[in-house]
């Protein structure tokens, strides 16, 4: 057929690693036959995109090629541009002796976060609340079009840790503190790979075709466990613990022939999780039967050791042996070919070890079909941020928010859409911010505040605009109103609606000990609720500390988390639209020095159970 021309007119004779119809073992077995220790190294090689020159590829034979967050061909590329760049870096890959193709990957950890104009989904946090594994599955599925539209075919997602402590930075990349909900919501899987086919193989690497991506459950394990809620933490816990609390997900994901495992940067029980052999190799390649391929976190071999770099051929000897496969290294990777050669020339590294890392990556890349598909094709760039998937967003978005008050006697919400004395107060700095809506991992790892203009969407208080009736009519907004002007006009306004929450952030940069409203939010929420009766919402990435006056002075109470692009969503139910349906993913605290504080504990004591919610029936229009 035409693989066998092919391979013929590069004279290697129809090599069967190249046919398709011979099983998945046997194109294995004859493609590592026939590889040189450098070509092997060189598919275990994950290198950055701004490092990732056909050259380069082609003369180290780099297996693959990522995207960190914010890294893009151009601030606002289009999907082409991104097919144009992903095939370019393919060419070098391909036109190796042996034309293994590369794997490029990209964090779309709550929608296609580095690309313009992406669709961009609630971050994990509130998808938990929605307790919807179906609609789960769906997004997921949608993620991977928009992926796919770009001519990618690999992404770092799910995250499945089960955060124990929400002052973690990476909380909101948490689906619960539940491992059973957790667990569930690992249906995301089954959206990015695509559905195991019945009599289909459980729990080996499966990716349906070109409308789905291999995806990545992340961060192995423990990674939400860590002591203080501090980022990359050690996580102190019996094996027990380990395995009812931060292991659950990891089972489901097998099963779901998730392709790939990320190592986290955490310790358990002082052991770098890079560096355990038994975790990585005995309990996840051997016990649960994970044939898909490990791979490390961003430089994450060089924390190993506990000077960053001080002793980098021991970490690459710890970290291989203990089982990863692939190993992200942004910057450094001839040290960490060099490293990693000298280390199997001198016999620390068994070949035997080499080829199963190679054997798990080949296994990938052939099973999703890259040998007979290397290249993307452009059939698929209307995708990316199309309305369907905007609706699905904006339904995902509804079904996530957490009605925590809602009035005192009588219901505060629904709102009235037509003010009916006066108008309508918008306030807060997070009312008209699509970069806090989205929060982190959005255009750039760290997210941004404002408007950019690269993220589309609709802001809340644009929602709120379109929902009125007549649409953009009766909505005064005011980011900061001093006190005099709320004492001054507040007979003049039906109700106000105020916006507040965190600043985007990521990983450690999001570490936080106090969890408070940040200021100026804070003080907004006091002045506008003193004064006219208010609905808060909520955007962050956590709960976050409201104190007894506080919410004794706000009418109604509303955790919308980090939303994404679709704005109207938390119109839709602020109005009545549709009802309030979601459930706490998590405990709500009352200070933090309860924390951490899980559901099961011996002394709960939260201000919001795990599980609770409000809701609300539709209004009638
Ligand atoms: C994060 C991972 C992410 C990787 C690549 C790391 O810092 O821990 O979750 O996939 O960067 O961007």
């Amino acid at each position: 057929g035409v693989a066998a021309a092919a391979a013929g007119a590069r004279g290697d004779g129809g090599a069967r690693y190249k046919d398709p119809t011979q099983p998945l073992s046997t194109r294995i077995d004859d493609l590592l036959g026939r590889m040189t220790l450098a070509e092997k190294i060189g598919q275990m090689s994950q290198i950055e995109r701004e490092k990732a020159t056909p050259d380069v590829i082609s003369k180290y034979f780099i297996g693959s090629v990522l995207s960190a967050g914010g890294s893009v061909p151009a601030a606002n590329a289009p999907p082409e541009a991104w097919v144009e760049m992903v095939n370019g870096m393919q060419g070098g890959a391909m036109s190796t002796r042996l034309g293994i193709p590369m794997l490029y990957g990209v964090d779309a950890v709550h929608g296609h976060g580095n690309a313009y104009k992406a669709t961009i989904f609630p971050h994990n946090i509130g998808l938990g609340c929605t307790r919807d594994p179906e609609l789960v599955k769906k997004i997921g599925a949608a993620v991977a079009l928009e992926v796919r539209a770009t001519g990618i075919p690999y992404i770092f997602a799910p995250c499945v840790a089960v955060c124990r402590d929400p002052r973690w930075g990476r909380c909101y990349e948490s689906f619960s503190e539940h491992p059973e909900l957790v667990k569930n919501m690992t249906s995301i899987i089954s959206g990015f790979q695509g559905e195991i086919p019945a009599g289909g193989q459980k729990g080996t690497p499966f990716v349906a075709g070109r409308r789905n991506v291999a995806a990545c459950a992340k961060h192995y394990v423990g990674d939400g466990g860590t002591t203080g809620g501090i980022n990359a933490n050690d996580t102190v816990a019996t094996f027990h613990e380990l395995l009812s609390i931060h292991m659950p997900p990891y089972y489901d994901a097998v099963i779901r022939g998730v392709s790939t495992v990320m190592v986290s940067y955490s310790s358990w029980n002082g052991v770098k999780m890079h560096a355990n052999r038994f975790l990585v190799t005995d309990v996840l390649k051997n016990r649960l039967r994970f044939r898909g391929f490990v791979i490390s976190d961003y430089q994450g071999l060089d924390f190993i050791t506990t000077l960053q770099h001080a002793d980098y051929l021991l970490s690459i000897k710890l970290g291989i042996l203990a089982g990863i496969d692939m190993v992200m290294i942004p910057l450094n990777y001839t040290e960490f070919i060099d490293g990693l050669t000298l280390l199997v020339n001198n016999g620390t590294i068994p070949m035997s070890r080499i080829d199963d890392a190679v054997r798990r990556i080949l296994r990938v890349k052939f099973t999703m079909g890259l040998f007979e598909h290397p290249y993307a094709a452009d059939d698929l760039t209307t995708e990316l941020g199309k309305q369907e998937h905007r609706d699905l967003a904006r339904e995902a978005v509804r079904k996530s928010l957490v009605l925590l008050k809602n009035g005192d006697d009588k219901p505060f919400l629904p709102l009235t859409k037509k003010a009916t004395t006066g108008s309508i107060l918008v306030a807060g700095d997070h009312a008209d911010d699509l970069g806090a809506q989205c929060g982190g991992w959005t255009i750039n790892w760290q997210g941004f505040t404002g408007n950019n203009g690269l993220t589309v969407g609709t802001t809340i208080l644009d929602a709120i605009k379109n929902a009125v009736e007549p649409a953009g009519t009766g909505v005064v907004y005011i980011e900061n109103p001093d006190a005099a002007f709320v004492e001054n006009n507040k007979a003049g306004f039906d109700y106000a609606v105020v916006v507040v929450g965190e600043p985007p952030y990521a990983e450690t940069a999001g570490d936080n000990m106090n969890l408070t409203i940040p200021a100026p939010g804070l003080d907004v929420v006091r002045k506008v609720c003193g004064g006219i009766k208010c609905v808060v919402v909520l955007i962050s990435g956590r709960p976050l500390v409201v104190e007894p006056d506080l919410l004794e002075s706000i009418d109604a109470l509303v955790a919308a988390w980090l939303p994404g692009t679709e704005g109207e969503g938390v119109a839709d139910v602020l109005f009545g639209e549709y009802g309030f349906t979601g459930k706490l993913s998590r405990t709500w605290f009352r200070s933090v020095e309860q924390l951490p504080m899980n559901v099961g504990d011996e002394h709960y004591d939260p201000l919001f159970p795990f599980g609770f919610g409000l809701e609300t029936q539709p209004s009638e229009y």
